[in-house]
């Protein structure tokens, strides 16, 4: 048995350059975060090799004395964290979490209100070719044309006519925060359940910076790994009645084998979202998402959605700027920071194209940028966004990169 190194040499190069790409660039993917080592090491464990399925104390499965411990850590941390009633920390991904939950909830055929996939919706929140879409009629609400928040007067219109059994709030791409109060308000209206799915900001809620939807939703499902800074993974949160229908729909309703290496590492993940070096993190990426925005709305062209944030994102508005989202995104690339195009509310373009990148400072915040570390960043996004930028000025900016990615050097304990 060798070292991934000596086994598989093709595999390892790949890993390896990888490391290289992520200390190099600046990672501004919103949904990405960059795991602590802790995590990892348990994401890398032996516990890959255990079959367990069923829960703690209920297994299908010998041998499960040291994984139910290690299950139950992460239950009893993120329902302390979130002060919730229940968890299931097993869904595999975000997008299995909400196919459990919305199983739980819901029939085929059954009606759901969910936001619009271009104007900041998730896939799993009713896109057509998505499992949502498929298995429920879905309805769609959208944010308002005048300041690019959720339009609260049309969610309770479509809560009317199309009377919906559930409600999802949530989103990928929108950087306010959402009212939780109105939103249960207007299901308790017309009987709907209301499942917030946090996958974004979740990172935010268990520090206190944005409002929970702990309160005020029947379900909360979320991600591990955007801002919460874990594993890949999912979660489910629940109010206790919808205990015993979430568990079933999770195993055996949508999966198998539970992985107890990541599950170890959703536990480590809890523990330290726990801790206040966390908290100053995640102030930071406020902070920083919102050194980005004031910078970029300043630049003739760009505009950004809803004219700030809230959040840890940025959503840039290029409609009327030469660029689109593609060539924003290829620009910004082209000097070392990685992001995605994003489609804008009202996008003319196509969403391959798009008129949008949307910015996030998660990994940059976890990497320890701080506030004069994201003005050096806004002014370097902003100026590789003026479509006249040549060779000469965008070479200038990516040695600006450099510097910043040599100030903040990224697992310095790692070969490969
Ligand atoms: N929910 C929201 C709001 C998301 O943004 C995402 C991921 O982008 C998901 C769910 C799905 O998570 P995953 O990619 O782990 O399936």
């Amino acid at each position: 048995d060798g070292t991934l190194a000596e086994t598989d040499p093709e595999v390892h190069a790949a890993v390896a350059a990888e490391l290289g790409r992520q200390r190099g660039s600046l990672e501004m993917i919103a949904s990405e975060n960059f795991a602590p080592l802790a995590v990892m090491q348990a994401q890398g464990s032996v516990l890959t090799n255990k079959y367990a399925e069923g829960y703690p104390g209920r297994r299908y499965y010998g041998g499960c004395e040291h994984v139910d411990v290690i299950e139950q850590l992460a239950i009893d941390r993120v329902t302390a964290l979130f002060g919730a009633d229940y968890a299931n920390v097993q869904p595999h991904s975000g997008a299995q979490a909400n196919a459990a939950a919305m199983a739980a909830l819901l029939n085929p055929g059954d009606t759901v209100l969910g936001l619009d996939l271009a104007h900041g919706g998730h896939l799993t929140h009713g896109m057509r070719l998505n499992f949502s879409g498929r298995l429920y009629d879905v309805a769609a609400y959208h944010v308002s044309a005048e300041d690019h928040r959720v339009d609260m007067a049309e969610v309770e219109r479509l809560a009317r006519e199309r009377r919906p059994k559930l409600i999802i709030a949530g989103w990928s791409a929108y950087p306010r925060q959402l009212d939780f109060a109105e939103f249960r308000r207007i299901a308790d209206a017309v009987g709907a359940y209301l499942m917030v799915d946090m996958a974004h900001f979740a990172g935010l809620v268990a520090t206190g910076l944005h409002p929970s939807p702990v309160p005020y939703a029947d379900i909360v499902t979320s991600t591990t790994h955007k801002t919460l800074g874990g594993p890949r993974g999912g979660i489910i949160l629940a109010r206790a009645e919808h205990a015993k229908k979430l568990n079933s729909q999770v195993f055996p309703g949508q999966q198998g084998g539970p992985l107890e290496h990541v599950i170890a590492a959703k536990a480590v993940a809890f523990k330290l979202a726990g801790e206040p070096a966390f908290a100053e993190r995640q102030q930071r990426t406020l902070e920083g998402a919102r050194i980005v925005a004031e910078r970029l709305v300043t630049e003739p062209g760009v505009g950004v959605v809803s004219g700030g944030t809230d959040v840890h994102l940025v959503l840039v508005d290029l409609r009327d700027s030469e660029l689109d989202g593609k060539q924003a995104e290829d620009r910004l690339h082209r000097v070392g920071i990685t992001v995605n195009r994003n489609a804008v509310p009202f996008d003319p373009r196509p969403p391959m194209v798009s008129s949008g990148v949307r910015i996030g400072t998660p990994a940059l915040a976890a990497r320890g940028f701080g506030a004069e570390d994201f003005t050096e960043v806004a002014d370097i996004i902003a100026r590789a966004l003026r479509p006249a930028a040549g060779d000469a000025e965008l070479d200038e900016l990516a040695a600006r990169v450099a510097v910043l990615a040599d100030r903040h050097p990224l697992y310095p304990e790692l070969t490969a």
